[in-house]
């Protein structure tokens, strides 16, 4: 029998992680499904649990002219009715799931959860997003690219709890999504792209593709955006084949359920080559 704790402030839940060896949660929707168990009885978890996802003072979103600043138990459904997020940042959240799904899944446990599928993280990759991560002795401020060290695996520590992701929030000439599951609805990516770029008289001042699905962790190839800032838009379409070279060799994804790793490869290149020549190359 595990023990249930259900914290009144955050303050209690980061004593509560410090004291006991417990499983943080929010919205449940990927927790309930790994420890399911027969129909009608309660999910089997290894460990005591951790309810974070009543926390009022995690349940905000905070915009300035220089960043997002999500809580943690924001669910999907709030982020997508926030008049302040720009829609391009909605296109990944609103393809998430169900609305059942996005009205209890939160990005805390998408980023927590650590899949290389994970729907928000091309996105939060993409655009340099952070996270905050607290336990009672203080704060840390993470990169999404380091927090995340492998596909389930994270930087977090038994005392920490995961409390805000901050998205700067920059605006961008070009943004691109493009997700690729079996169905339209209630799919888990097999290849999904973020990109962005900033196109300034035709000439490239910034640009950052996200890979989902085709490696341990979502990929950016920094030195591939490096080659193409700079450059007159005109000119992508003779530098492609050159670029998919270098995605080719970075892109490993691996046969399972969903795809195979042939598939994959093939249309993240796609994918890639469609931001560039259809989108930044007119
Ligand atoms: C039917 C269905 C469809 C789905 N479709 C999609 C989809 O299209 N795309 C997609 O990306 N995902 C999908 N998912 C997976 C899931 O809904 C998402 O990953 C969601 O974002 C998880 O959020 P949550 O709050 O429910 O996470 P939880 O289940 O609460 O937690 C997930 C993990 O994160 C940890 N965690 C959560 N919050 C914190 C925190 N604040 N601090 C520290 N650790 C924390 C938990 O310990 C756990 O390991 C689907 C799931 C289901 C059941």
């Amino acid at each position: 029998m595990v023990m249930s704790f259900r914290p009144a402030s955050l303050s209690e839940a980061l004593l509560i992680r410090k004291t006991n060896d417990v499983m943080v949660y929010c919205g449940g929707s990927d927790v309930m499904i790994k420890y399911r168990s027969w129909s009608g009885t309660p999910a089997q978890f290894p460990k005591d649990v951790l309810y974070i996802g009543h926390l009022k003072e995690l349940k905000s979103i905070d915009v300035n002219d220089f960043e997002i600043t999500i809580g943690a138990t924001v669910s999907y459904a709030q982020f997508l009715q926030d008049e302040r997020i720009p829609i391009e940042y909605k296109k990944p959240v609103e393809q998430i799931g169900s609305v059942a799904i996005r009205n209890i899944g939160t990005f805390s446990g998408n980023i927590c959860n650590a899949s290389p599928a994970g729907d928000t993280l091309t996105m939060l990759y993409a655009l340099n997003a952070k996270v905050i991560v607290a336990s009672t002795v203080g704060k840390r401020e993470i990169a999404i690219e380091n927090f995340i060290t492998g596909p389930g695996s994270t930087c977090l520590k038994n005392d920490e709890i995961l409390t805000h992701i901050i998205i700067p929030n920059q605006k961008f000439s070009h943004t691109y999504y493009y997700k690729v599951g079996t169905r339209k609805a209630n799919a888990i990516s097999k290849v999904s792209v973020f990109a962005v770029a900033d196109v300034v008289e035709h000439r490239v001042t910034d640009i950052r593709i996200a890979v989902g699905s085709c490696g341990p962790t979502v990929i950016r190839l920094k030195e591939a955006e490096a080659k193409i800032i700079g450059s007159n838009t005109s000119n992508i379409e003779s530098m492609i084949y050159s670029l998919l070279t270098m995605y080719d060799d970075k892109i490993v994804p691996i046969d399972d359920v969903r795809s195979t790793k042939v598939y994959r490869s093939k249309v993240a290149l796609n994918l890639i080559e469609t931001f560039l020549v259809k989108e930044l190359g007119q």
